[in-house]
């Protein structure tokens, strides 16, 4: 029988690549289906390829599934890493290639992982750094809220990847917050910031680490413009939508097997606007004791 709990081990991994142009360019690139990390994807998920629903009900069958879009092989910088997301057609923004090129993704991953590699990276407590492609496409789709002076929240921050990303996008007039409720993830995320470019912006205080439970957000610096869950939500948390600022966007996986990344609007008028991004696998935002018991 399918060993669904296997499903809590990987985080911030894309199913599926909806548009057409993704998948010309995936088999022009002769993309593999095969897990880099056999850890991460380990068990009866091994080579089990879930179709996007979400497509499959809108009668859209054209789809193509994937767990990441290369392997390790020859991927030795992180200009390469950025340079095969714009081919792939990931990333499209001028803007998010650079803060991707200025923020060493090689700083975040523990030792002795392959930093470039297409798939999300075990760093201990039941948490994972997320695959390229889903930093890419977070960004992708916050990069509008991520202007100069603007304040953008981290949830479930782990390596502290994505907050820096952000900081250096908002910029020194801006704020940047990131939210962990593992206390040691937090330190080290400190610490690989430190080593970043994103270092003098958590020296002045633009960027900050924060423990706690970002179910509850964090009031303190809202509302925000952008915001990104970096685990995946039972259900939409009000706290975090009252946190949004109107006009504001949220990008967050909810879900708890079959999990869609939510695009979240909050409209001028204050009304919300959800649609669905994409089918994805993240780990569960949830309690502290319930992650590190799973
Ligand atoms: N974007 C991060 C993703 C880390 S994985 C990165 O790429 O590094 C998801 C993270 O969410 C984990 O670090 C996990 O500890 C954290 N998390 C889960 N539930 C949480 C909660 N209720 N509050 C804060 N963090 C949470």
């Amino acid at each position: 029988m399918m060993n669904l709990s296997s499903t809590m081990n990987a985080s911030g991994c894309r199913y599926c690549v909806s548009p057409l142009k993704q998948l010309l360019h995936t088999t022009n690139h002769h993309l593999r289906f095969r897990p880099c990390s056999p850890s991460l994807f380990s068990s009866s998920f091994n080579n089990l390829k879930l179709p996007n629903f979400n497509l499959l009900l809108t009668s859209n069958s054209f789809f193509f599934t994937m767990e990441h879009l290369w392997d390790r092989s020859g991927m030795n910088t992180n200009k390469k890493m950025v340079e095969h997301l714009q081919q792939y057609g990931v990333i499209s923004s001028e803007k998010v290639a650079r803060v991707m090129e200025t923020i060493d993704r090689a700083l975040f991953v523990p030792d002795k992982t392959p930093a470039y590699a297409d798939c999300p990276q075990e760093i201990g407590y039941n948490a994972t750094i997320s695959a390229p492609h889903m930093h890419a496409t977070c960004l992708q789709l916050l990069e509008e809220k991520l202007q100069p002076g603007m304040h953008a929240l981290d949830v479930g921050s782990g390596t502290g990847y994505l907050t820096a990303c952000f900081a250096m996008m908002v910029g020194p007039q801006g704020r940047a917050i990131g939210v962990e409720h593992i206390p040691e993830l937090v330190a080290s995320s400190i610490n690989n910031i430190e080593k970043s470019a994103a270092a003098p912006l958590l020296k002045k205080g633009s960027l900050s680490m924060h423990v706690g439970d970002g179910r509850e957000g964090w009031p303190e610096c809202a509302p925000y413009d952008a915001i990104h869950v970096g685990a995946a939500a039972p259900e939409m948390p009000q706290a975090l939508l009252d946190q949004l600022k109107p006009g504001g966007r949220m990008v967050i996986p909810v879900g708890n097997i079959f999990q869609d990344l939510k695009v979240v609007d909050k409209n001028p008028d204050g009304s919300i606007s959800i649609r669905s991004e994409s089918s994805v696998r993240y780990v569960p935002l949830t309690s502290r004791d319930a992650q590190l018991q799973s």
